[in-house]
Order: C-alpha cells, then sequence, then structure tokens
C-alpha cells in the first residue's frame, strides 16, 4: 500500500531500501572492496540519500525516528551486502543518539547534518571496556575538555568527520564528546591491519593533551551507568552476524538457514536483558556455521581469491571478536564446548 505523501517510511519501506543498496550497491563491490582496503565514499553516500543515516534521529531535526528492531533490520540488511560498510554506518548513531539528547544548542548545531548524513560520526568506547586504570582520560581546563590516552578502535576513521569519544574523569564518570578526526599534534591516528575488514579504516588513536572545546560535550554519566547501558545496547550487533548468514543462506539458497536467520532475528528481539549474550552468541556462531556451509558448498573456487565464501568466512570470524564483553565470550565458548 502506498503511504501517505509527507508520512515516514514504514519498517518494511526502510528495510526494502536498505536491501536493494546491499544487492545493487554494496554486494557488486564487496570483493573489491576487502581485496582493495578501502571503499568507495559513494557507498555511504548512497546509504545518506537512502535517509538511513538519521533512522534514529528525531523528526525534528530530519530524522526518521524508527525503533530499533528496523534499526536491527536494516543493519543486517547493509551487512549482508558487505560487513565493513555496514560496519562503518553503524557507528554512526551512537553519536546520532547523544546528540539528540543533549543541550538544544549542540543538538540543533549538529543534529540536522549527523541525520542527513552530511556529517559522519565514528564511536570511541572500547577503552571503557579494559578493566584496570582508565586508557583513556577526560580533565576539564577552563573552557576545554583535555584528552590523554589511547582509544584501542575507531573505526571508520578515514570515512568520519568527527568521533564521538569516551573518556574518563578523576571521578570515574564518563565524559563524552564530539572530536574531529583530524590528524593533529596532539593527536595520533595509526591504521590497524587486520586480517579481516581491512578496508574498515579501523584506526588506534592516541591522545596527547588534545582539546576539545567543552561545547563538544554531549554527556557526562557515572561509569556504572555506561555499564548498563553498554549491557543493554549489545542486542544490536547480533544483526551484523545475522547479516553474514543470511547472505550464505541466499547463495546456498538454504531455506534452512534463512529460517536460523529468521529464529536468530527473534531471539536477539524479544529474548531478556540478561539471556543476550547468549543470543550474541548464537547469531555469531550461526554466522561461522553458514560461512563453512558455504565454503564447502562451493569446493575449490572457495579459496579463489575474489571469491565470496573466503570474504564471508573472514567476516564470520571478525564477528567472533567484535562487540564482545566477557559474557559474550564465555556464551561462545560454552556453545564451542557442546560440540567436543
Ligand atoms: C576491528 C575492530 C574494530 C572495532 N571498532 C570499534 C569502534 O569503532 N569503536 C569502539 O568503541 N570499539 C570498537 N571495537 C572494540 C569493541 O567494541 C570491543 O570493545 C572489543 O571488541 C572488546 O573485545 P576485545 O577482545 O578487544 O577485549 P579486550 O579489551 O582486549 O579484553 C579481552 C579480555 O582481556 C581482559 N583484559 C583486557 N585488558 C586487561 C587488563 N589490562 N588487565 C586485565 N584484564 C584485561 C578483558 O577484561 C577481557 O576479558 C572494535 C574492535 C575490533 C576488533
Amino acid at each position: 500500500m502506498n503511504r501517505a505523501a509527507g508520512s515516514p517510511p514504514s519498517a518494511g519501506e526502510l528495510v526494502e531500501r536498505a536491501r536493494r543498496i546491499a544487492d545493487e550497491v554494496l554486494l557488486p563491490q564487496a570483493g573489491t572492496v576487502d581485496r582493495a582496503g578501502d571503499f568507495p565514499s559513494r557507498q555511504l553516500d548512497e546509504i545518506a540519500a537512502a535517509g538511513l543515516y538519521g533512522i534514529l534521529a528525531p523528526a525534528t531535526h530530519g530524522g526518521l525516528e524508527s525503533d530499533p528492531r528496523t534499526f536491527a533490520r536494516v543493519l543486517e540488511e547493509l551487512a549482508s551486502g558487505c560487513l565493513t560498510t555496514a560496519f562503518v554506518w553503524g557507528q554512526h548513531h551512537n553519536a546520532v543518539r547523544a546528540v539528540a539528547a543533549a543541550e538544544p544548542g549542540l543538538r540543533d548545531a549538529w543534529l540536522p547534518g549527523l541525520a542527513s548524513g552530511a556529517r559522519r560520526a565514528g564511536v570511541a568506547f572500547a577503552a571503557l571496556r579494559r578493566p584496570g586504570p582508565p586508557l583513556l582520560r577526560a580533565t576539564l581546563d577552563g573552557d576545554d575538555l583535555v584528552l590523554d590516552g589511547i582509544a584501542p578502535f575507531v573505526t571508520g576513521w578515514s570515512h568520519v568527520d568527527v568521533v564521538h569519544v569516551a573518556a574518563r574523569t578523576e571521578e570515574d564518570d564518563v565524559v563524552w564528546s564530539l572530536v574531529d578526526a583530524l590528524p593533529a599534534a596532539s593527536l595520533d591516528a595509526s591504521e590497524v591491519e587486520l586480517a579481516a575488514l581491512g578496508a574498515s579504516s579501523t584506526a588506534t588513536v592516541r591522545f596527547s593533551s588534545h582539546r576539545v572545546p567543552r561545547g563538544r560535550v554531549t554527556l557526562v554519566e557515572p561509569l556504572a551507568t555506561w555499564r548498563e547501558r553498554d549491557r543493554r545496547s549489545l542486542r544490536t550487533n547480533g544483526a551484523l552476524a545475522l547479516g553474514v548468514a543470511s547472505r550464505c543462506a541466499r547463495i546456498l539458497g538454504s531455506q534452512r538457514l534463512a529460517d536460523a536467520v529468521g529464529r536468530g532475528r527473534d531471539a536477539l528481539a524479544t529474548v531478556r536483558d540478561e539471556d543476550v549474550p547468549r543470543a550474541r552468541a548464537e547469531a555469531a556462531r550461526l554466522a561461522m556455521r553458514a560461512a563453512t556451509e558455504l565454503v564447502v558448498a562451493r569446493g575449490s573456487r572457495a579459496v579463489a581469491v575474489g571469491d565470496d565464501a573466503p570474504r564471508l568466512v573472514r567476516e564470520a570470524m571478525f564477528l567472533l571478536v567484535f562487540g564482545q564483553t566477557d559474557q559474550i565470550r564465555a556464551e561462545q565458548l560454552a556453545l564451542a564446548a557442546l560440540d567436543d
């Protein structure tokens, strides 16, 4: 049914848009991207033109105001076309959500550009997951926030304008700020060489008394509050694994694998928060199993450079470690032990 002019697109329409981009724009280039170690920005431009940079932004600032389930479906579809591109796009929305909830000055200055994709964001919170002394510290000096330390992983570095960076204070609060993704005397970004998703422009960023205007601070929250938010946000990344598995299912024409993807999707959307690590582990395992089946089915073609199968295997391997927490890792190891 056609929607009324001006009304927001339905969830189904957004998933359709993502599927078209995945099938017609991302997948045909995925092998080239994987081998070239970079991807054309026009892939992100297509995603922006479809309105998907603003999928979670409020309509007041040009967004589509979708719900988390629709976001996860769109992420899954894009991941089925090219995990690298989907992964880079996926980092953007942490900044969108924070800016949408920030004070009006910051929100009005930043949100329209973030929602349209004219301004693209990465995120750096991996340091918060490490135990022990903070890897990245923030202090206040006059009107500036001063950052010192390391953000171990910042994906999309050369494709984003700004990074939403989390750093810890003396008081064990977490300060989030929008940091320009530009090299400076006080900011060094060195690309991490990866065995999978090597085109994701993932960098380790080192800050040495790097100054950020205080007006760029989006949020200050206790570390314990962030940990709770982190625990509740783990569902979404499971969609990346489902995207890889569903591409394998489609290449193989396997209804059995497609059904397994559907069950994984339902589990990630509906399980209680405490059961999310198990659902994440099962999604990652499904991606690996589906990619293994694809390799076996394709025979010797699967070891040829440029075939989709070896790329999908490496993508599935990557998803065994990305976005992991100790709980997800424990569930993955428990599932692996079931095979003994
Ligand atoms: C390619 C790639 C890209 C990524 N991109 C981003 C990104 O754009 N933004 C972002 O925020 N995150 C990014 N991440 C990080 C991701 O979000 C997770 O934080 C990360 O995957 C956590 O897993 P890890 O294996 O790195 O954990 P680690 O931090 O290496 O921890 C592994 C284990 O060792 C323990 N451990 C680690 N350090 C210590 C220590 N000093 N003392 C005692 N125990 C310790 C941990 O508790 C854990 O049990 C990326 C990760 C990868 C691999």
